[in-house]
């Protein structure tokens, strides 16, 4: 199944702007399992942009076009389309009043050029467009199918969410699943999903590293959903059995909130003291809505004059091993611990360089300490990376440490 992606408009031929809608629909393609061949791009020509639609009619199956929706002249896509194809348009009334309304409710005139907006070919489909004027459409022919995209990416990408992804499941009969890991790299992963060695004819699994957590995607193909349906759930059975420590989610959730509905439902308070993250950790978690039933606080203590006025570590603790050391990691989980009323106080302390105070400690070092009423453990990481990727891996270490505790 060869998709191609067309991208039309003057303005991204002569470089005022950048094709971002190809960077997206690729990324967002490639995680549906549908293989992209091409990418073209053509200026807001009518013979040129029959030419294109000739050249991947002839040698795609799906052709998702962007661009040329608008009401204005040199917006021309589907009346392009619709001729190459030797479709007739039809005015659909629902839609023209649909964008009537639209624009009385935005308090705008509507000029003629929108009613062209309300045409569609003959016997194609609507797809909605919540944030602006111009439908997608979609339109099937000769087993090949195209879909037509607004330009503009926030319009773009929010009907491509919101719309086209289940169409094109639907249409293709693709179904995926994803499982979230953290705590285990790409690469290893990868190599331990070779070995077990999942492929089969429908389905395929793959890896997409995201924010220090890896998303694992099955994505099955077959007109059968019943064969779908049990090539995803053994090969899910398989995978959870060989990553259950990495797994945290399925289906794209994030770790903040799964890690505060955890701690919602088994009603466990936590409270941190951040010195490298600077407070990244409770960044995130004070994202999550409800986070307030069970964190406390996150103190930042940067300096060392803070670590010892607000968590009482000892002024000899710091100057034989370093604020970056287990010892002090640990005096600073302690110390939070004792002093307010929580049931998971988490510390972390770390060299994020690029400059360096202490001449042996590598860059990259880094301590947590968690302690609860009857556990106290302290971890070191050595992590890589730049300042910012090694505070970045601190913080999602620290979480992942905070939700393997609460599990
Ligand atoms: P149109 O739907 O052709 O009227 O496009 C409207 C606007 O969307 C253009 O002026 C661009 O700013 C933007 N746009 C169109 N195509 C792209 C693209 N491929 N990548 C990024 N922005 C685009
Ligand atoms: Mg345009």
């Amino acid at each position: 199944m060869v998709c191609e992606i067309i991208t039309i408009g003057t303005e991204i031929i002569m470089g005022n702007t950048l094709n971002t809608n190809n960077f997206f629909l690729s990324k967002k393609l490639a995680e549906l399992g549908i293989e992209v061949y091409f990418h073209t791009s053509v200026d807001d020509n009518p013979k040129r942009l029959k030419s294109v639609i000739k050249t991947a009619f002839n040698r795609s199956d799906i052709i998702i076009t962007t661009g040329g929706l608008g009401p204005t002249k040199d917006d021309m896509t589907k009346e392009v389309i619709s001729k190459v194809l030797d479709l007739d348009m039809q005015l659909d009334k629902d839609m023209e009043l649909n964008i009537k309304n639209m624009f009385v409710n935005g308090n705008w005139t509507m000029s003629d050029n929108n009613q062209k907006q309300a045409f569609k070919p003959i016997g194609s489909t609507f797809i909605k467009n919540v944030i602006g004027t111009a439908p997608g459409i979609y339109i099937e022919r000769d087993n090949k199918k195209i879909i037509l995209l607004p330009g503009p990416p926030r319009e773009m990408k929010l009907m491509f969410e919101n719309s086209v992804i289940d169409l094109i499941k639907a249409n293709f009969n693709i179904a995926t699943t994803s499982i979230n890991t953290v705590g285990i790299g790409e690469s290893e992963l990868e190599s331990r999903l070779n070995k077990l060695d999942l492929d089969t004819k429908n389905t395929s699994v793959l890896t997409f590293a995201k924010e220090g957590t890896v998303e694992i995607k099955i994505i099955s193909k077959n007109k059968d959903k019943n064969i779908i349906k049990n090539e995803i759930k053994n090969i899910k059975q398989i995978l959870e059995k060989e990553f259950q420590d990495f797994i945290y989610g399925y289906d794209n959730v994030n770790l903040e909130d799964i890690i505060i509905n955890l701690l919602i439902e088994k009603k466990i308070i936590l409270g941190l003291c951040e010195s490298i993250t600077g407070g990244m950790i409770s960044g995130k978690l004070t994202q999550v809505p409800g986070a307030s039933k069970v964190f406390d606080r996150s103190i930042v203590t940067y300096s060392s004059s803070s670590k010892i006025e607000e968590l009482g570590v000892k002024k000899e603790t710091l100057m034989q091993y370093g604020s970056v050391s287990k010892e002090t990691a640990y005096e600073m989980a302690k110390g939070l611990f004792e002093r307010n009323n929580l049931d998971i106080a988490l510390s972390i302390t770390g060299l994020a360089g690029p400059g360096h105070d202490s001449s042996t400690k590598p860059i990259g070092l880094v301590y947590i300490c968690i302690i609860t009423k009857n556990f106290e453990k302290t971890f070191k990481y050595n992590f890589n990376g730049n300042r910012a990727l090694i505070r970045k891996r601190s913080t999602i270490k620290a979480l992942d440490e905070i939700r393997k505790i609460i599990k």
